[in-house]
């Protein structure tokens, strides 16, 4: 099934899956082929209700300590707010809930003082994307998990993440991250007229050891707008969304029965 936009809303925060396999993004954003989350992706969203409710409330001044992060963690991974496959996962509730504890507690004890973060999960300024031909898309939402921190080197915008591969070998991996924090990096300039100074991953990685790690800042907003000799992602974006050409990509690691909803009728995969 095949489906030609021509004005078309987007969430930000989905336009790094965007470039992950386009055709499992389509099922999922145009055509509404969902599937309940696992358990891991729900330990996930709790870590990260943790954290941002911590990072907000030292924005605002006002009090809030590891253990209280921990009760929103907590309070989240047991009243979702999405539906939840317990199945999907080889994870167990005990477990999850253990992980996660132990990521808040390092997430603002050992990350957070880290950064002087002036914005957790921003809401951006819509952006329009003009793919030509009469077809416009608009980037909208809000900055999800990501913040916007100032450093000695101007405004960076870390986007905490979580799973099993976030952290390897004690580095934060920023391997097919661009997508995404290039876009909040675009849409941050958008909206504050600021130009900033790159991109950070914080990676809570959410296996037994529980690692944890931040990257180097990069520039991910390169790679949104291209160079001389290379069309950036947003031409690229454009260019397939003109022609309504959503390619598969059976080589994400999110090309699996678990995460994509589009595993049962896709015969692209293995
Ligand atoms: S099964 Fe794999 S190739 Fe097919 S849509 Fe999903 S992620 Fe893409």
């Amino acid at each position: 099934m095949s489906y030609q936009p021509s004005n078309l809303s987007i969430r930000a925060s989905s336009f790094g899956k965007f470039f992950d396999c386009a055709y499992s993004w389509e099922g999922e954003h145009l055509l509404g082929k969902r599937k309940p989350a696992g358990l891991r992706a729900l330990l996930g969203t709790g870590v990260h209700a943790g954290t941002a409710a911590f990072d907000s409330a030292r924005l605002a001044n006002a009090d809030i300590s590891p253990d209280d992060a921990a009760g929103v963690f907590v309070d989240s991974l047991h009243h979702p707010e999405y539906d939840v496959d317990f199945s999907n996962d080889e994870l167990k509730l005990a477990e999850a809930e253990r992980i996660g504890l132990v990521l808040t507690s390092r997430y603002c004890t050992e990350i957070a003082p880290q950064f002087q973060y002036v914005a957790v999960e921003m809401r951006l300024e819509p952006l329009v994307i003009d793919c030509g031909g009469g077809t416009n898309i608009t980037l909208t939402g809000t900055m999800d998990r990501a913040r916007v921190a100032e450093s000695d080197d101007g405004t960076i915008i870390p986007d905490v993440k979580t799973g099993t591969r976030v952290v390897t070998n004690g580095v934060a991996n920023i391997k097919s991250r661009s997508a995404q924090t290039g876009t909040y990096q675009l849409m941050y300039e958008h909206t504050a007229r600021e130009r900033t100074a790159g991109a950070q991953i914080i990676g809570l990685g959410t296996t037994s050891k529980t690692p944890i790690a931040v990257s180097a800042v990069f520039d991910a907003r390169r790679v949104l707008v291209g160079t001389d000799e290379a069309p950036g992602l947003i031409q690229l974006a454009a260019d397939m969304f003109r022609a309504g050409l959503f390619p598969p990509n059976p080589q994400s690691y999110l090309c699996s029965k678990q995460y994509c909803s589009r595993w049962d009728s896709c015969i692209y995969h293995e």
